[in-house]
């Protein structure tokens, strides 16, 4: 399974802007500065598709980014085509109350009124495990998404062994319907794993 095209479409502020082709979607959503824009570059095989860095808390969009895939079945090529969303990150330090319900909104809004949406990647820093700002975040979308799968970002800033403690952490804190990902975009580490998980949800 290869991504071989990605390119941005558009980014939604509001309900009217979702893209609902029927094409299949699968989200990532994050802790601000978790790695999410580098995970989507590395993922896609890219080096500017998704902003790394942008200044958090500007704008808060759900972007789409159009993605072309391909595998092999019965020694035939199949292509697929589907998107990748990019949902706005959580959790930067001078966000009020009032921007944090919005946030809950704006994120619920989206997955109430997209039925192509198969999985929901919720990215978590490999150093950190356990925030209780990722918990709840945990929590919450674990009662409203099609399904989630725990990402562990960074991971090539922590020793062998951290790594492990670490991932055996996320297991216990975020029990999903699959086992959590170590990842790293600076190293593609987990980019395989991931890869193999979202073939399933895209091509099932
Ligand atoms: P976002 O706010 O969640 O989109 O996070 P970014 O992708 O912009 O990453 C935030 C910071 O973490 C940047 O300085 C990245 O270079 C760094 N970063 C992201 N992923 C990795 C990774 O896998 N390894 C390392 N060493 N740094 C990373």
């Amino acid at each position: 399974f290869h991504i071989f095209s990605s390119a941005y479409v558009r980014a939604a502020v509001n309900r009217s802007q979702y893209v609902n082709d029927g094409k299949k979607e699968i989200a990532f959503i994050g802790r601000s500065n978790v790695g999410k824009s580098s995970l989507i570059n590395s993922l896609c095989g890219r080096k500017k598709l998704a902003f790394v860095s942008r200044e958090p808390g500007k704008t808060r969009t759900i972007n789409y980014y159009a993605i072309q895939s391909r595998r092999m079945e019965n020694e035939e090529e199949v292509r697929q085509d589907w998107y990748l969303v990019d949902l706005p990150g959580y959790g930067f330090a001078k966000t009020s109350q009032q921007n944090k319900d919005s946030w809950s909104a704006f994120i619920a809004d989206y997955l109430e009124h997209s039925p192509s949406l198969q999985m929901i990647g919720l990215l978590i820093d490999l150093r950190h495990p356990g925030l209780p700002i990722d918990m709840k975040a945990y929590e919450w979308l674990r009662s409203i998404a099609p399904s989630l799968q725990i990402i562990g970002t960074k991971g090539d800033k922590l020793k062998r062994n951290e790594l492990v403690k670490n991932k055996k952490l996320l297991e216990k804190y975020f029990p999903g319907d699959f086992p959590p990902i170590a990842y790293s975009a600076l190293t593609g580490e987990g980019r395989e794993e991931l890869l193999k998980v979202i073939e399933g949800k895209i091509c099932d």
